[in-house]
Formats: C-alpha cells, structure tokens, sequence
C-alpha cells in the first residue's frame, strides 16, 4: 500500500514552491489588486501539486502552512483585512485544488504499484496487436532478457535471437496456435545477456472483436529458471549413484537424449565410452566387496581427473562407467582413451593391497548416424565387447562391420545351443604318423559343425562355446564319440593308435572334469592309455589347479599332450613343472623354417627339449615335400594335409586300411 508523505514530493517543486508564492506576493505588495488574485492562484496551484506528488496529508500540510502565513504572519495586510465571506472563495479552491490533486495522486500511484508488479523480474506482461503487429512491453520484460526497453522497442522479435534453438519451435507453434485463437503455456529457454540459459513460461491469451477475428493476444511471462533448477537439482540426486557420486545411466540417457538433439542441430560431435574395468570381479571375490567399494571410489576419481569438467561420466552398473564427449574429434577421443588406459594401468593402493584394475574401453560416435541415447550406449558396449575379445586394457570404436560380427557371434551362440540335440555336431580325423616310417601313429579329433547356419569352422564356433560354458557338454560329447570311435575301430581290427582329443583350459578346470573323464572312459569302455587329451598352456594361468589335474588325468593313464607348443610366453615353464606325454609344437615354427634359418634352429631346439624330457613330439601343419625332408632327420611324428586332411569317420576308416599303401608315396 502507497502511503501519504511530503516526501514524495519531489525536491524541485520545495524549491519552486517557495519561489512562486515568493513571487506573487512580491507582485501583490507592489501592486493594489483588490483580491489578491495571483496569490491564490500560485497557493492553489501548489496545494494541488504537492497533493498530486505527495497525497493529501503533504496538500493539507502545505494549505496549512499558506494559512499560517496568511493569517498568523499577516504578511498581506490587504488580504487579510479582507472579511470572511470574501475569503471562502479561496478556501473553497483550496479544498478542490487538494481534493483533485490527491485523486491524481491516488490514480497515479495505483498506476505505478501495478507497474512495479509487472516490472518485477519474475512476471511481465506483453500485448500484441494480430493486426499492426505492434508489441507494447513493459520494462519487467526487457528486464527479464537482460537489456533496455529501448533496445527492445527496437527489436521487438529479440526473442527470436536469444530463444533456445531447441526451444524456438515450441514458441513458432504457440504463435500459431494464439494467431487461432487458441490459447496457450507454453515453457522454454533463451539466453540471458549474461549468457546464462533461463526458463521461462508464457501464458498467452487471444482477444477477438465482435466479428470474431483476433485483434490482440494478451500475455504474461513468469521466469521460472530458479524453479527449473531445483527441479535439475532434484533430478541428479534422484539419479545419483551413492559410493561414486556419479550420475546414474538414467540420468546419463536422459542426458544424451537432450545432447543428441542439440547436437543435430549444430552439428557437434558426439561421443560415448563405455568403460569396463577388467578384473573387478576377482578383487570383489577375493578381496571383499568393501575393498571393491574403495576401488570404485578410486576409479571414478582417477576417470573425472582425466577429463574436462564439461565431459559427462556416469557410473553404468558394477564396474562399468560411462563418458559424454561432446565436440570432440575422432583423434581427441581416441588420444583421451589412450590417456584414460595409462592413468587406469596405474596401481591402486587401498590398505597397503595393490591392485590392478585395468580398463576396457568402448566407443560410440554419432557422426552420419540417427542413432538415439540408448543406440549409441548400446554400441559402446557393443566395442566395449570387442576391446576385451582383443585381450582387454584397450579401447575399440564401434563400426558396423563389428555389429555384423557381434549380430553372427549371438546367432551362432543361440544355434549352438542346440547343436548337440540337433546333431548338427561330428568328428573329423587327421592322422598322425611316425615321419622315419610313415606309418600311422595316432590321429587328432577334430570337431566339426555343420547345421542350419552352414559349416562353421572351429576356430569361430570353439571360443563362442568356451566363453558361455557351452564347451563343457560339447566337449564330453567329443569325448565320448571318440571313445566311442575308439572301440569302433577295434572291432574294425584297425591297427591300434591313440586318439587324441582337444581339450579346452575351461573344461580343464571345470568342477569335476577328471570325475567326468574317468566316468566317460569306464562307461565306453575304452584303454585309457589309447586316449590323448590335448590342453594349451593357457592352462598354465590356473597352474597350481592345472598341474593337480594333469596328474590326475595321468593317473588315470591317459596321456597328456601340450597343444600349440612355442607360441605362447610359458611354454618352458609349463613342461618345466609339469610332467606331459607329448608336445606338439605349433605349425608357424615349421611354416617359417624354411626360409629363416633361425626359426630352423629353434624348431630343431624344441625338438630335442622334448626329446630330452622323454616326450613324444609332434610336429603340425606339414604340408610339403620339402618340409618333410627337413624333419626326417629328426625321428619325430608329424602330422598335415600332407599326409591327410582331417575327415570324417568312414572316410578315415578307409584311408587308414590304405595307409600303407599311402606310405608309399614316400
Ligand atoms: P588345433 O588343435 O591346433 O588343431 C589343428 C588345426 O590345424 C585343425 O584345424 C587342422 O585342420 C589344422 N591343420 C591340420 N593340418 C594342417 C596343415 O597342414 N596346414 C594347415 N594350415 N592347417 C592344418 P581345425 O580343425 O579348423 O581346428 C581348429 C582348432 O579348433 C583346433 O586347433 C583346436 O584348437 C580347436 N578344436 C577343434 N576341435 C576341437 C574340440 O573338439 N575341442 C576343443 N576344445 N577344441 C577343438
Ligand atoms: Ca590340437
Ligand atoms: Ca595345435
């Protein structure tokens, strides 16, 4: 509520005030009018002022003052010997001078109250004139924009220029929509002229003339910004992942939903990473999941020290995490997950334990593709795949030749599954044989597989049935059908030779595979000492459980054999502790050695390490004349497509009765 004050009344009018009454009675002294008409006119006149300026109480307070001057001080001895009835009139223009001027008074500040309202920096109203297209604004409006009601008189479309362009259609349509006659509330953002990014909110209502065309839109505007960001606030702490601190996936969707929208209009690159930590689950197993709290704790820092402030990270789930690159090209994101791998191959230390943790890192860009928030993070994830396919601790960018690759991985995956049941599942067999006698000496069995997908080699269907544990009934089959195929060529009266078997370090080290074996071999029937198991050394990451096993397979009396001898880093290691029955050295050593001499020489060293240790040695992959010739000195066994292909069973009982018609080609 207004109040009444003198103060009100502005400076310049206490000074001319004076000034004019001083005037006028300096007029009427020097002159002898009867009425001193120029005096009440000038008293009247101020009465009137500082009611309009300052209410009535400045009014009265000034009429009584004047009064006190005129009657008390006395200073117009011609007035005021006048007789009463002479000086109603004046007294009369007193009461209307202070009656209008207080009702200007009145009016004006219920003007300038609701001005204030409107002018205030939360709510403004603007009209638009459909017809002259005129806007009226008030000051509140140019102020909630940050700049003069000049400048936006100037340029009343401003908004158009500072809107949100993610926003601009929201406010294109609502136009439309008043230019209906519709009414509308519509929210949106713009840029403030301190850059800042505001909420707004227009209520907008058309008016119609009696016609019914639209003449002019009312509206008000609310400035809704510290609303909005609470509601942010309230958002990311919904969306909060406690232990790190981080933003959760919703959120992180959320996020990049809005991003990809932005993005597109801009252009502005894209990109997600999707971070795995490597053995995360072994430190939670075998440290505590308190330790593996602390670890995480430790990585999202370490992630955020790596990055900008700008960039996004969000903790996925478990051990995964998920980076927002925004504007950044190919090479800068490829040069920061080379950064993110060095500053994650860095010990961690929590209660003087180190642990490593190393990262696997999957990329998803958004350049040329209309990809949505949950495409992109499903495609980082996708490459996050392939990073730890390709031996982990490295990143891998999605493309779609990999999809292609992943898409054939799951359907083989989903077929394999039935593959035993389908009998889509069959051995192939490669003999091996003595090189000094080229008599056969044994043969490996090799799996094949062939169904509704084709022939798929076993170098693509083996790995996919060792990652989902789908070679532990595959391999008990393979097994099983050898022993089976054992006993088959027996009563066939072939010569007897062993069979040798793959076996893969998952099946090795499964619970109770040696139970498994022994119940095989009892229930075929078959000699054990005619089955060879063949194991990689990649047995040798679980040594200690690895070593029981081949002692107990041993035991058993099947032989043992090291498959793919040479090519790994613990070759040496591996037969330096554990006791084997053969070692088969893998076919690259013979490939290179007739052209480099120095793989020569080590093919030759291997062969008398085995020698030496009273293994039976197997030399793969002989495929020429040549190659033979530079074994034959070597007494070993050999076995290739130079002798044979692998085949299937009957093929291979008919070749076998041939043989040594074959060894002949000697
Ligand atoms: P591997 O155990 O090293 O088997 C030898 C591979 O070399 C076979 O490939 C065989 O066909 C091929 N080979 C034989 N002689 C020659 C030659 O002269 N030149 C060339 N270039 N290659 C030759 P295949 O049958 O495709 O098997 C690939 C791999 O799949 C095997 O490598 C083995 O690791 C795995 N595998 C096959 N069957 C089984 C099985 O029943 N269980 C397990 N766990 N793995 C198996
Ligand atoms: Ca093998
Ligand atoms: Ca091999």
């Amino acid at each position: 509520m207004n109040k009444f004050s003198i103060r009100k009344v502005p400076l310049n009018l206490w000074i001319l005030g004076p000034m004019i009454i001083a005037f006028s009675i300096y007029i009427e002294t020097s002159t002898t009018l009867e009425i001193d008409g120029l005096y009440w006119t000038a008293n009247i006149l101020m009465i009137a002022l500082f009611s309009y300026y300052g209410g009535l109480y400045s009014g009265i307070i000034l009429l009584l003052i004047l009064s006190f001057i005129y009657m008390v001080v006395g200073l117009l001895p011609a007035t005021s010997e006048l007789p009463m009835q002479q000086q109603f009139p004046y007294l009369l223009g007193a009461i209307i001078a202070l009656s209008i001027g207080t009702l200007g008074w009145k009016i004006k500040s219920n003007e300038t109250q609701l001005k204030k309202l409107f002018d205030n920096n939360d709510i403004t109203f603007w009209t638009w004139d459909v017809e002259t297209d005129e806007h009226t604004f008030t000051e509140g409006f140019a102020n909630i924009y940050g700049i003069s009601i000049e400048e936006l008189k100037e340029n009343p479309y401003h908004w158009q220029d500072v809107v949100h362009p993610d926003d601009k259609d929201i406010l294109l349509e609502s136009i439309e929509k008043q230019k209906a006659g519709k009414k509308t509330t519509i929210t949106y953002r713009f840029f403030h002229s301190s850059g800042e990014i505001r909420w707004l909110q227009e209520r907008a209502t058309p008016h119609t003339d009696k016609t019914g065309a639209i003449t002019h839109v009312d509206g008000v505007i609310f400035d809704i910004t510290d609303q909005k960001q609470a509601e942010q606030k309230m958002n990311q702490l919904i969306h909060y992942d406690s232990l790190t601190g981080l933003t959760n996936r919703k959120w992180f969707q959320n996020y990049l939903e809005t991003a990809l929208i932005s993005s597109a209009k801009f252009g502005r690159s894209l990109g997600v990473m999707f971070i795995d930590y490597d053995n995360f689950k072994r430190v939670n197993d075998t440290l505590g999941h308190s330790t593996g709290d602390q670890l995480l704790i430790l990585i999202a820092e370490r992630l955020k020290s790596v990055l900008t402030p700008n960039d996004v990270v969000s903790r996925q789930s478990g051990d995964e995490f998920l980076v927002l690159l925004e504007n950044r090209s190919l090479t800068e994101i490829e040069e920061l997950a080379q950064k993110i791998i060095v500053k994650m191959n860095v010990p961690y230390k929590i209660n003087g334990t180190e642990i490593i943790s190393t990262p696997s890192i999957g990329i998803s860009v958004n350049f040329d593709t209309e990809d949505d928030a949950e495409a992109l993070i499903k495609k980082a994830d996708f490459a996050m795949f392939l990073a730890k396919e390709n031996g982990k601790n490295n990143y891998q960018f999605y493309n779609d030749e990999l999809n292609q690759q992943m898409r054939r991985k799951m359907i083989l995956e989903t077929h394999l599954h039935k593959a035993i049941e389908n009998q889509e599942l069959s051995i192939h067999y490669q003999p091996q044989f003595d090189i000094a006698t080229f008599q056969i000496a044994g043969a490996e069995a090799l799996l094949r597989w062939e169904g509704r997908l084709g022939k798929i080699p076993p170098d693509e269907f083996i790995p996919i049935a060792e990652e989902t544990g789908l070679i532990i009934p595959i391999g008990e089959w393979v097994l099983r059908q050898a022993c089976r195929d054992i006993k088959r060529f027996k009563e066939k009266k072939m010569k007897s030779f062993p069979i040798s078997v793959n076996i893969s370090t998952r099946q090795l080290m499964a619970p109770h595979f040696i139970e498994r074996v022994e119940s095989i071999i009892a229930e075929e029937k078959v000699d054990p000492t005619l089955l060879t198991l063949e194991i990689t050394e990649s047995a040798f990451l679980y040594y200690e459980d690895a070593k029981d096993n081949i002692f107990a397979l041993r035991n058993l009396g099947v032989g043992v054999s090291l498959d793919d001898f040479g090519i790994g880093y613990s070759s040496l290691s591996m037969i330096r502790n554990i006791e084997i029955d053969e070692l088969k050295i893998d076919r690259s050593f013979l490939n290179d050695s007739l052209e480099d001499n120095r793989v020569r020489s080590l093919l030759e060293a291997i062969i008398q390490i085995g020698k030496k240790i009273n293994t039976k040695v197997v030399v793969e992959g002989i495929e020429t004349k040549e190659q033979i010739d530079l074994l034959s000195v070597h007494d070993v066994y050999g076995q290739g497509y130079f002798y044979s292909k692998p085949i299937p069973v009957d093929e291979f009982e008919v070749w076998c009765m041939n043989a040594y018609e074959k060894a002949g080609l000697k």
